[in-house]
């Protein structure tokens, strides 16, 4: 079978989710790349030298260098002739390019696998994690996307891809790139981070926020996030989310802080190897998912724990 993982790449670097997918693709057999975008000579060579890759496509041009889907999943729909399954990590921009890709295709699209059984049988979670599917495709192409924290990361080093020029029909004129506001951090992405500190409603506020978990962040060099009510009720960006609706994140160690531990949370944090909890209400079910509990007012015991860190 030959598969196409399309790349996510940012500054002239594959991101890790993609790297995952790679892992995922090897399972069902060759691996093939599409790269698309501007400029992208060096993440083209890169992307060939990640273990496993057999071929890098190269799609070079202004309209797919803000991946976006209308421009993309045309591109991939021709490669595809030529491909059994289109493999997607399951980001943002991935979850945004797959299902137009399998709606061209006129296929189903496998969301977010766990695991791969078989060439055509993959696990999948559904009722936000709490079920785990086994499903299987009798489509002729298929189109899934990966979630980057059930798969080993490839290893960027020893393959040996040819890298090939592809064109595309390049910007069917259907939507158009404004601009992008994205929030700048020394701390590490939340999805890849080895320590992830998180703040819920409790913080009451973005002072808070700021003054209580980032300080305990910065000491463990952990990246922020947070439950989807501190979002709402605006102290910290959207994409701090982790959860069902948020982000999904499996790191060596999640410290939930003022988090109750609903089901949509513990969706996008249940697979970290060490959950340490930290809440005033000894019944808080986040201490029925939680390795290490502390009970304890957030407002006194963090800073303490970052003054003895
Ligand atoms: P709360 O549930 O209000 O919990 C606050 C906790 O802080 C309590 O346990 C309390 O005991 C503790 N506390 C209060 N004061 C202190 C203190 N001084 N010191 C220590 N502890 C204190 N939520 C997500 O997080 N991510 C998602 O992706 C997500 N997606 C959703 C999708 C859908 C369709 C729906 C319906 C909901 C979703 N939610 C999601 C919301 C989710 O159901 C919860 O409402 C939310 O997670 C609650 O956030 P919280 O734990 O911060 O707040």
């Amino acid at each position: 079978m030959k598969t196409l993982v399309w790349v996510e790449h940012e500054g002239g670097t594959v991101k890790d989710a993609t790297l995952a997918a790679v892992t995922a693709a090897s399972r069902l057999g060759e691996v093939h790349l599409l790269v698309a975008g501007e400029g992208i000579g060096a993440v083209a060579a890169a992307a060939a030298k990640i273990a496993g890759v057999g071929k890098v496509h190269a799609a070079e041009g202004a309209a797919y260098g803000r991946a976006l889907p209308e421009n993309i999943a045309p591109l991939v729909v021709d490669l595809m002739a030529d491909h059994d399954a289109f493999l997607a990590p399951a980001t943002a921009n991935g979850k945004n390019i797959a299902p137009r890709v399998a709606a061209l295709l006129d296929v189903m699209q496998i969301s977010e696998i766990l695991s791969v059984e078989s060439a055509d049988t993959f696990t999948r979670p559904i009722y936000a994690g709490n079920a785990i599917a086994t499903v299987r495709s009798s489509d002729t192409k298929m189109v899934i996307t990966v979630r980057g924290t059930a798969f080993d990361k490839a290893p960027r080093e020893g393959g040996a891809g040819v890298v090939e020029a592809v064109s595309g029909a390049g910007d069917p004129g259907l939507s158009s790139f404004i601009a992008a506001e994205i929030s700048k951090s020394e701390r590490p992405e939340l999805t890849s981070a080895k320590i992830v500190v998180s703040g819920g409603r409790a913080l009451q506020n973005s002072e808070n926020f700021q003054s209580i978990i980032e300080p305990l962040a910065d000491k463990l060099g952990a990246a922020v996030g947070a439950s989807r009510a501190a979002v709402d009720a605006g102290y910290v960006p959207n994409d701090y989310q982790v959860g069902q609706t948020g982000k999904i994140v499996a790191p060596e160690i999640y410290i939930a802080v003022g988090i109750s531990g609903a089901i949509q949370h513990l969706a996008g944090m249940k697979d970290s190897k060490t959950i340490v909890a930290i809440n005033k209400d000894e019944d808080a079910p986040i201490f029925q998912v939680a390795d290490i509990g502390l009970v304890g007012d957030l407002f006194s015991v963090v800073p303490e724990l970052t003054r003895r860190l």
